[in-house]
């Protein structure tokens, strides 16, 4: 690999593993069952935000979260941050899918930040994740606070995360 590829890694605002990747869109759409939406938390150090190296499922932290939609409840946050706690890690993004190729927030999704802090990442994967899906065909969503939020798609969210077979950071 190049320099290139590695100063193009810096710039993404989260690195996943392939092998992670795949991993992910299979749980989501295995949870989901090809009919309701699902979720996880992606985690990373507190010292590289950018590299995804742990994900929880909503519904191993809420096991009555996936109702069609995703209601997931408070009370099942402490799990999620005794585990942040725990391993030194933060909550860097969610991934939730939606049906359909639509990767754009529902009015809930842009309402209810699953963390709200500046910076938080939120990506949307179509089709309930039932077909293999490339950073193009997300939705990128970054939370800016008062300010709501700044949303890619196509080749721009594919500029923002990187999914590599080694993570070159
Ligand atoms: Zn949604």
């Amino acid at each position: 690999m190049t320099i290139w590829a590695s100063r193009s890694s810096r710039r993404k605002l989260l690195n996943l593993k392939r092998k992670q990747w795949r991993v992910l869109i299979k749980e989501l759409s295995r949870r989901g069952e090809g009919r309701r939406e699902s979720g996880a938390f992606l985690m990373a150090p507190r010292s590289k935000k950018s590299l995804v190296t742990r994900i929880e499922y909503y519904d191993d932290l809420d096991p009555r979260c996936l109702t069609g939609n995703i209601h997931f409840h408070g009370l099942a946050f402490s799990k999620l941050w005794d585990i942040c706690e725990i391993e030194n890690l933060v909550v860097v993004a969610d991934v939730h899918t939606h049906p359909g190729a639509f990767v754009h927030q529902s009015t809930i999704d842009a309402e209810n930040p699953m963390v709200a802090r500046v910076g938080h990442i939120a990506l949307i994967v179509p089709h309930l994740a039932t077909r293999s899906v490339s950073p193009r065909q997300l939705g990128v969503h970054q939370y800016l606070g008062d300010e709501g939020w700044t949303s890619w798609f196509g080749r721009e969210a594919a500029a923002r995360i990187g999914i590599t077979t080694r993570f070159r950071l």
